[in-house]
């Protein structure tokens, strides 16, 4: 590969502008152990830096490219509907038209609003579900990353846990302890927890807010029963089922996670996909519970770019071709050949290291289970996580990018597979692996 030298000046140019270099903190490749390179350009599965250097993504900007990099017909859509206009912080057709794709083909979700990312869509569903239930405590578990307002930064996965010393410590200072005395923390996969916590604090208890496929302490992978157990006791005591549907939302199904395997939340939250890589998020469910916020009813949230017309365009683009297009086929696909490749080759690559590795998928999210040689667990809860495995990762991390391969910079992210890629690409990464695979004992 060529230099990174035009990367390395602008990284010296956001050391000085922003705090740590960056505008979200595991981008700054801390965990890693190197620069990070700067991005110019995407186009399908591919992106280029600022040096020119081409890396086949597996980020995809972390998740909300499922189409892979400037798909020409979100591309076209955007720029019409710039022409047009690009805000007006009004009532207008483009927000009807994502709005219905929603309501029309999730079941789950009988109204719904808009705002500006997963974190906004999060914050918002747990006032909705403070106000509507009168109560204010909210059961949150262990490893699961739900954005980053001040209730639920608590023992947070993402960049709360890249940067954590402690795996089991992952909070952000600068929250009032009167925030997260509302917060119950609770371990991922924990019936008896769970049971107990509804035992002492039922009537207390707003909501249970859930990734219901945990994909930011890695991807772990729940029982189903667990998921069934807390829609049992939410309905038992009053509390509402949220599910936080940011990354599986539209990537496991146009209906997600809930969709696929039949649950019913009251409440559920997007962002990510929804916006086709514009700020977007989302937050829906019955229309009993939604009709609590304001002006219909009490509950406040308001947003001056809300429905934004750009990023509805984007968005209604990219959903109407998962609707109507083989996307998910394609991708499935992909992740099998990824799946298979990964037990047939990268799997003997491994005999006689001191680590082993698991390849963790589900659709098209994945990651890599990092462990120690002779532990084949399927791991549920992030305190299973190997702690010598980041510096493994930051081995293959930096390997594969000086390769052309963008992966991950954190052990704890998951990868995105796009429509854009090929069966080729899926090869590079496996042939890749193997390569760096060989340079580690
Ligand atoms: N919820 C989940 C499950 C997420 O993965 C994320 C972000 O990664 C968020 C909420 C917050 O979304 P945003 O980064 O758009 O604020």
């Amino acid at each position: 590969m060529s230099e990174n030298e035009k990367s390395h000046e602008i990284w010296e140019r956001s050391k000085k502008v922003f705090p740590g270099g960056v505008n979200s903190p595991v981008r700054a490749y801390q965990s890693v152990g190197r620069e990070p390179i700067a991005i110019r350009s995407g186009k399908g599965a591919y992106i280029t830096d600022e040096d020119g250097n081409n890396y086949l993504d597996f980020v995809n900007s972390w998740g909300p490219l499922i189409l892979g990099h400037s798909d020409p017909d979100v591309v076209v859509s955007i720029t019409k509907q710039a022409a047009l206009g690009t805000s007006f912080g009004a009532v207008t057709k483009y927000e009807c038209d994502l709005g219905e794709l929603i309501i029309n083909n999730i079941p789950h979700v009988e109204s719904v609003r808009f705002v500006n990312s997963g974190t906004e869509a999060v914050m918002s569903a747990l006032r909705l579900a403070r106000g509507y239930t009168e109560r204010d405590k909210i059961i949150k578990f262990e490893g699961c990353y739900h954005g980053h307002h001040d209730s639920m930064l608590v023992k947070a996965g993402s960049g709360l846990l890249t940067f954590s010393d402690d795996i089991s410590e992952s909070s952000s200072p600068g929250i009032p302890q009167s925030f997260s005395d509302n917060t119950i923390v609770l371990p991922l996969d924990d019936n008896d927890a769970l049971t107990k916590a509804f035992a002492t604090l039922g009537n207390e208890i707003a909501a249970v807010i859930i990734e219901p496929l945990p994909a930011n302490s890695g991807l772990l992978i729940q029982r189903k029963e667990f998921l069934q157990k807390i829609q049992e006791l939410t309905a038992k005591h009053g509390s509402l089922f949220i599910m936080d549907e940011v990354i599986n939302g539209f990537r496991l199904g146009f209906s997600g996670f809930a969709g696929k395997y039949g649950f019913i939340p009251d409440l559920v939250t997007y962002g990510k996909i929804i916006g086709g890589g514009l700020p977007v998020g989302a937050f829906g469910g019955k229309k009993e519970i939604m009709k609590h916020l304001s002006p219909e009813g009490k509950v406040y949230q308001a947003g001056t770019l809300s429905g934004n017309p750009l990023a509805m365009a984007a968005g209604t683009t990219v959903l109407k071709k998962l609707l109507n297009e083989d996307i998910y086929t394609k991708l499935n696909r992909l992740s099998n050949e990824l799946g298979e490749k990964f037990d047939s080759r990268v799997k003997p690559a491994l005999v006689g290291k001191s680590f082993s590795i698991d390849l963790v998928r589900e659709e098209s999210i994945f990651w890599l289970n990092i462990h120690a040689n002779g532990n084949e667990n399927e791991i549920r809860q992030v305190t299973q996580i190997w702690d010598k495995a980041p510096e493994i990762y930051a081995q293959i991390f930096r390997y594969m990018l000086q390769e052309g391969v963008h992966i991950a910079p954190s052990a704890y992210e998951v990868g995105f597979l796009s429509y854009a890629m090929e069966s080729k690409d899926i090869l590079t990464y496996i042939e890749t692996l193997i390569e760096v695979i060989g340079t580690i004992d």
